[in-house]
């Protein structure tokens, strides 16, 4: 679940890092009334969109009069950046800036370690500075067992070369940032820019978090993040449909059990010239109900040109699996060529039950790579090579 700035900047209060006080408003007339209770001039209008730049986007304006946060929220309420409409403006009360750093904690899966990044040159994208200027950012791996400790953050600090000014306030940051990254169940926690005032306290600007949506029965507080979720509606449709969905841009559907297989699923359209127009999860059972919710979802992108059920039989036996598929498709009317790839166990008595039902529309494969290229043929793509 991403969270927009205001909701990132709310969740870091909640573990005591500094933010600015502010309100969010979706209208001109509240802005306004927002700027006044704020009192304390100038006051900064923020877009809350979910994407960066927004700076530059023309989403973030200073305002030293209650006029001119009437005109710049009027602007940006509405605004268009980058493919995100702007309905929700933060107004906070606007800090002065000695310097801009960046602070980042984020899972490295290969290490099984978390990753803490720090840099001394923030208010920048952390990619044009990781491509320009590597060396300028300090990295550290933390043990989740062993947790960060005040002695390694100091050190990790003294890396990132910040103002000396800064260091305390930036040890007593980054130590709360990891709180809440650990304690919230977030996969991202970002301050971008994290500042160093002209008087010396070290505070968060900017606030982007991605909380673990598979935590919310450890936090019933996180339903209203997921209220205002931004899905694309096939996105919506299958949330709704309680899916495990990810909409990508290619033109073969698939539709797996397990998130395993379906990750692998999208790699081997892809290996075998396909380009998979999602990741959908069906789960460990493969009711009905569920399959013919899953080919809705994937018959209605209207860039998908051929579909690939890839079934593991495990829990769920093969031939339940089979007649599943068999009365979906009865309820379904699907566009699109099928085909299916059932393994596992009772996989005999599956294909036994799908057999009768095939047709050039229903074809089955034996393997995964067969079923592969398969659909890829038949949504007319594909490369002789691939793996074998
Ligand atoms: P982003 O562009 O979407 O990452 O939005 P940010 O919240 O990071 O703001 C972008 C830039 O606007 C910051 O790096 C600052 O330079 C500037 N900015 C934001 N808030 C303030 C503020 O309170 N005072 C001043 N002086 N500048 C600000
Ligand atoms: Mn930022």
């Amino acid at each position: 679940m991403d969270l927009y700035e205001y909701q990132g900047k709310q969740f870091f209060a909640r573990f005591g890092i500094p933010v600015s006080r502010g309100e969010a408003v979706t209208t001109v007339d509240d802005a306004v009334a927002a700027a006044e209770r704020i009192a304390d001039y100038p006051v900064v209008v923020k877009a809350q969109v979910q994407v960066g730049g927004r700076g530059k986007a023309g989403g973030i304006k200073l305002a030293d009069t209650a006029d001119e946060v009437r005109t710049h929220a009027s602007n940006i309420l509405g605004m268009d950046i980058k493919g995100h409409t702007v309905e929700v403006v933060w107004i906070e009360q606007a800090s002065d800036i000695a310097e801009e750093y960046y602070a980042s904690f984020t899972l490295d899966r290969s290490a099984k370690k978390h990753l803490g990044m720090l840099s001394a040159q923030g208010g920048v994208e952390i990619e044009a500075v990781a491509e320009e200027n590597p060396d300028a950012i300090a990295k550290i791996h933390v043990d989740p067992v062993d947790g960060l400790t005040e002695e390694a953050t100091r050190q990790w600090v003294a890396a990132a070369q910040l103002n000396p000014q800064a260091t305390g306030g930036a040890v007593d940051i980054l130590q709360k940032l990891y709180n809440a990254y650990v304690d919230g169940d977030a996969d991202l926690v970002e301050i971008n820019p994290l500042i160093l005032k002209p008087t010396g306290e070290v505070h968060a600007l900017d606030a982007k978090v991605t909380l673990d949506g598979n935590s919310m029965f450890r936090h019933p507080d996180y339903e209203t993040y997921e209220a205002t979720q931004v899905r694309d509606e096939r996105e919506q449709a299958a949330h709704e449909k309680g899916l495990q969905y990810v909409g990508l841009d290619g033109f073969v559907g698939v539709i797996a059990n397990g998130a395993g297989l379906a990750m692998s699923t999208v790699d081997i359209v892809n290996q075998v010239g396909g380009e998979p127009a999602n990741f959908l999860d069906i789960g460990g059972g493969a009711s009905a109900e569920v399959m013919a919710g899953a080919l809705e979802v994937i018959n209605n992108d209207p860039k998908v040109r051929s579909i690939f059920i890839n079934i593991f039989g495990g829990i769920t036996k093969g031939e339940e699996v089979a007649n599943g598929i068999v009365t979906a498709l009865g309820r379904v009317q699907i566009d699109v060529p099928i085909v299916i790839r059932l393994d596992g166990t009772n996989a005999d008595l599956g294909r036994e039950i799908l057999e009768p039902h095939l047709s050039d529309s229903l074809q089955m494969q034996p393997t995964m790579v067969d079923a592969a290229r398969k659909v890829v043929e038949l949504a007319g793509a594909g490369n002789q090579g691939g793996p074998r």
